[in-house]
């Protein structure tokens, strides 16, 4: 290890990160990797940059990550991603393991777009004007205290990957949906399984009583919230009649959190697991263009140099918070496991565990049909 560590009078760690080269930190990062890979594994999620997820052990999109963290039997977990992602990796695993953030300023703007006393408010509203039964469904993108409603009130949780399942699955238990924070991932996916425009609202939390009336209320089936990623936000239908102009050869794939008018002009959309896994079964020459995550989009371009691989959009898609992850702090959270004070574990309270792993078990139940 370059020893580059001061200690404070109280003897704890004085971590001088910021004295280290790139390359430097880099190479202490490699060293450090291999003395605790006993007892560490990183985990990167796809949108993570390149250097980060060549010191990852697992990647993976939300579900896949999720599947994957309650089989590790190591007592640390770097969780190269955002907030919701730790607290949910937190979750699945076993008392006696650690989840670390590396950059506790690493969360989702649009799991903000909704709190829990905001939902509660809804709930109230909604359960006031119909006696329809409502389920809850939330996107995974979301704080562990929102999932924990969604697990007392008898619903589910969704990724990208299974939210037409799980979608399907919540129509069979009740008469209307409340989906939540994402409206656009809630829209895609229910227009696919045949529910028209006509029977979606969006309940916006800044307007009194969400905006709806209690016959708009009565009438749909399913209830948006008025949430949405800004990273997908930014693809618009413009971008994809541009390339088919250009290029009517190049397909156009998108992730459902793109707006309705960008899915509904594109060849094909799904997941980031969906489209890496297209982009891998596609024949050599064929040229695509894709809305999602710029780091996403380089990785798969470097990976198939034999496809033309461009982004959707001509500005930077980039998930700003996601970008946060720096092996600077890895590095950090690395030597503070090292010297047994891991720093930025991530807890979430046995009260919202007990309910929101209901919501999180229902899920992978779903998801395993
Ligand atoms: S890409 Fe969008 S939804 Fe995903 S973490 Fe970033 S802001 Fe959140």
């Amino acid at each position: 290890m370059i020893n580059l560590m001061k200690s404070s009078p109280d003897h704890s760690p004085v971590i001088t990160e910021d004295e280290l080269s790139d390359e430097e930190v880099l190479t202490e990062l490699k060293l450090l990797k291999e003395k605790l890979q006993h007892e560490v594994i990183i985990l990167g999620h796809h949108y993570q940059q390149d250097d980060i997820i060549s010191f990852a052990d697992m990647t993976g999109d939300s579900l896949g990550l999720a599947q994957k963290v309650s089989q590790i039997n190591k007592p640390y977990i770097v969780f190269c991603g955002v907030h919701f992602m730790a607290e949910t990796a937190d979750m699945l695993t076993s008392a006696n393991q650690q989840v670390i953030l590396p950059d506790l300023n690493a969360g989702c703007s649009m799991a903000d777009m909704a709190n829990r006393a905001d939902i509660e408010r809804c709930w109230h509203y909604l359960t006031e004007v119909t006696k329809q039964k409502i389920v809850p469904i939330t996107y995974v993108n979301c704080a562990a205290d929102l999932k924990a409603f969604v697990g007392k009130h008898g619903g589910s949780i969704c990724t990208s990957s299974n939210a037409k399942k799980v979608i399907t699955w919540g129509l069979s238990q009740g008469e209307k949906l409340l989906f939540f924070p994402d409206q656009h991932l809630g829209r895609n996916s229910c227009y696919e399984l045949g529910i028209s425009l006509d029977d979606m609202v969006v309940y916006d939390p800044k307007k009194l009583f969400g905006g709806l009336t209690p016959k708009e209320v009565e009438k749909a089936k399913v209830i948006l919230w008025y949430g949405y990623c800004s990273v997908h936000k930014g693809f618009t239908k413009e971008q994809v009649d541009l390339v088919k102009k250009n290029n009517p050869e190049t397909k156009v794939i998108v992730h459902p959190e793109c707006t309705f008018e960008v899915v509904q002009a594109s060849d094909f959309n799904g997941s980031t697991s969906y489209i890496i896994n297209t982009i891998e079964k596609a024949p050599s020459g064929t040229s695509w263009a894709i809305g999602t995550e710029i780091n996403l989009i380089n990785r798969l371009a470097k990976a198939h140099p034999d496809k033309h691989i461009i982004s959707l959009s001509p500005f930077q898609c980039l998930c700003t918070t996601m970008y946060r992850v720096r092996p600077r702090w890895l590095l950090h959270s690395m030597r503070c496991i090292e010297n047994g004070k891991p720093i930025n574990v991530i807890q979430v309270t046995d009260e919202i565990k007990k309910d929101a792993l209901k919501a999180i078990n229902t899920m992978l139940e779903i998801s395993k049909e």
